[in-house]
């Protein structure tokens, strides 16, 4: 076993490791460049997570490298707490120009903090309790963002969390007036697609419609776009395809490049002047490393990056024909319920459809066996044949598939070649479900290996 594999499951997360073991991910990945991963046996794959949507420019970019490297080689304080830090100033800068007039970043270091940002801002800037958010959401785990987890697993053991946080449909515009209506509301919270609860799209003008209700009923929109923005989905932001712009814009993974951990917060100057704008209140928020130099210096390359390779038409482009090639390899088979997505965030729902015999005699028993394993089933078989891809974190029937940015049009072929020709081989949950416990009885005998 590679000496890794024990030290992680010592000393990091020992449940981790049995899952990985039990489910037949075993592998240890030893290197990472563009497309492509190397496991420490030397085997290769092509990486359609892209570590949750982070790596969009591919992995460990020669230009970020160099960008790294350049900045070491000047010696400018990375972190500066008594004078203007330059580098997040240079950031905010170019950040302004392309999401106008969102003019104003507040940046940290993950996703969830990010939204802690603009839930805080929001409370602070109208003096109003309640933060609405929807069932489904996924905005980041720390005791903040938790409170506005759309997950019952995921935020349950940790109840109680923030008071006046207020769950309530997603693309439900009806619930968020009658929620506007009865609360003092402060924020409403949502991602343009839920990705983590398995790639759900909002009906069309949903978002729109949500940011005029919040501004009539003197509430602000915090959009989260940490998954979906920096190209993903077709555009810088995902917004910029639903005609409006949010009072509240959340950035994180792509912003960093997957190689530095950053996140941003942004919204107009007169939101954040309501909120933070006096000798008594601008130090209400910040952390340490907020901002830093190196961080900053990186995002802005990916920033010029992003435009310059023209990611985001190229993710539109790509994510079109994955969607299309998807559909026509999967059309008609039983055990496929969908392909939807925008960009490169692209969903195969697996599960029963009417067509399948088990189905129609034991549905029951195919809708669990398809929630909790076909998902992680056919994620393992693709591993095994050397692609990377993962089911959506809170909807294991769903697997998501969102390629770096760079993917090229044989990267997505090579993937919707392999899904076609493995699920051809499965048209019915029972030889799944055979398949998955040979697999899982051999993980038992051999004692849960890590292989
Ligand atoms: N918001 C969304 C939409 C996300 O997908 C995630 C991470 N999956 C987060 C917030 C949290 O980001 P982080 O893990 O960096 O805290």
């Amino acid at each position: 076993m590679h000496p890794s594999v024990q030290l992680y499951a010592t000393h990091v997360n020992p449940a981790f490791v049995r899952l990985l073991g039990a489910f037949g991910y075993g592998r240890v990945f030893e290197r990472a460049r563009g497309m492509h991963l190397t496991d420490s046996e030397g085997r290769d794959y092509v990486d359609f997570l892209a570590a949750f949507g982070s790596a969009n420019l591919g992995h460990n970019p020669q230009a970020l490298k160099d960008a790294i490297v350049a900045f070491l080689g000047t010696d400018v304080p990375n972190l500066m707490h008594t004078g203007p830090q330059v580098g997040a100033a240079e950031l905010a800068r170019d950040l302004a120009a392309v999401a106008h007039p969102l003019t104003i970043s507040m940046f940290s270091l993950s996703g969830g903090e990010a939204v802690e940002a603009g839930l805080k801002l929001a409370r602070a800037a109208t003096a109003r309790p309640t933060l609405l958010y929807c069932k489904g959401g996924y905005h980041g785990t720390n005791l903040g963002s938790l409170s506005v987890m759309g997950q019952g697993r995921m935020r349950d053991p940790f109840e109680p969390l923030v008071p006046e946080c207020r769950q309530i449909p997603f693309g439900d515009l009806k619930a968020l007036e009658a929620a506007l209506k009865a609360h003092k509301v402060a924020a409403f919270l949502v991602e343009p697609i839920q990705a983590e609860a398995g790639v759900v799209l909002p009906p069309k003008g949903y978002l729109a419609d949500a940011q005029r209700l919040c501004t009539q009923h003197g509430a602000l929109l915090v959009l989260d776009e940490v998954q979906t923005g920096m190209g993903r989905t077709g555009s810088l932001f995902a917004y910029e395809q639903e005609g409006f712009v949010p009072d509240v814009l959340v950035l994180g993974k792509a912003l960093g490049g997957g190689l530095v951990p950053i996140s941003a917060t942004l919204t107009r100057t007169e939101v954040h002047e309501r909120a933070y704008g006096s000798m008594e209140r601008f130090d209400l928020h910040g952390s340490t490393y907020s901002g830093n130099a190196l961080s900053c210096a990186v995002a802005r390359e990916v920033l010029r990056l992003t435009s310059e390779e023209d990611l985001a038409r190229r993710a539109k482009d790509h994510g079109d024909l994955l969607v299309r090639r998807l559909r026509e390899v999967t059309a008609g088979h039983p055990l496929v319920r969908d392909v939807r997505g925008r960009g490169l965030l692209v969903a195969l729902e697996l599960g029963p459809t009417s067509q399948g015999i088990l189905n129609r005699l034991l549905p029951g028993v195919v809708s669990q066996v398809s929630k909790r394993v076909f998902g992680q089933w056919l994620s393992v078989r693709l591993l095994e044949r050397g692609i990377i891809c993962q089911p959506a974190s809170q909807q294991w029937n769903v697997l998501k598939l969102s390629p770096p940015l760079t993917a090229e049009v044989e990267d997505i072929e090579k993937v919707v070649g392999e899904i076609g020709d493995l699920l051809a081989e499965y048209r019915d949950v029972g030889k799944v479900l055979r398949d998955a416990g040979e697999r899982l009885g051999a993980q038992v005998m051999s004692g849960w290996s890590f292989r």
